[in-house]
């Protein structure tokens, strides 16, 4: 899951300052999952908009933003698009690229894209990973140290954790003390006595 997170309105608001005919798309799998791109967020978005004196001429819920077929598929869900001058897009920088390739209009973000995560019951689990290309995730227990461990510690802790919290961003736990945990938890705690090679980008 893409982790994405609202703009703030008066920001997006300054953004659209020349424009009038407003066109809003959302995003019915992650943002909506996040509630900064469903259903109730775009009808929300919308009467703001037209509340600042935006003309918003409609809206449309694909299944997700960043996998739309095509220009034909948005019109046969929004006809009203084709009276946009710009496009209010409500997911993450994906979603936005993407339709910003399928309309010849300008297409501007609402959100903010923050990392890929998931999500368990209500929680939200930011940053899970950093897309390397070259996952070897197993290693750690599935707890990513590229993308946990702000030093991107491979082979063990920098030492610097206190009480289990990061000494580089102390509102998080220690990527390695979790790393740690989850080992023993699975009885794989000799994985740590291997050495992870520098990844080569030759
Ligand atoms: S190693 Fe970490 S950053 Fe790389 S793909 Fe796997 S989870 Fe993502
Ligand atoms: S305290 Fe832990 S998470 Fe933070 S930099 Fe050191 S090893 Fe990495």
């Amino acid at each position: 899951m893409i982790i994405s997170s609202s703009k703030p309105f008066n920001e997006i608001l300054s953004e659209l300052e020349n424009i009038d005919k407003i066109f809003v798309i959302g995003c019915n799998v992650c943002a909506a999952k996040l509630h900064v791109g469903g259903e109730p967020e775009v009808l929300d978005m919308c009467e703001k908009l037209k509340t600042a004196g935006k003309d918003v001429v409609g809206w449309v819920l694909p299944t997700a933003a960043c996998s739309i077929r095509s220009y034909e598929a948005l019109v046969e869900k929004g006809p009203d698009i084709q009276k946009a001058d710009a496009i209010l897009v409500m997911a993450c920088g994906s979603g936005t690229s993407m339709v910003s390739r399928l309309v010849d209009v300008p297409v501007y973000p609402s959100n903010n894209t923050d990392s890929l995560g998931g999500r368990s019951a209500d929680q939200v689990l930011p940053q899970l990973c950093e897309m390397c290309g070259a996952c070897n995730i197993q290693k750690f227990g599935g707890i990513c140290p590229k993308a946990n461990c702000p030093k991107g510690l491979l082979n063990g802790p920098c030492g610097g954790s206190m009480s289990g919290k990061c000494e580089a961003a102390p509102e998080k736990d220690c990527a390695w003390e979790l790393i740690y945990r989850q080992l023993e938890k699975i009885g794989r705690l000799e994985l740590l006595e291997k050495i992870i090679e520098p990844r080569s980008y030759s």
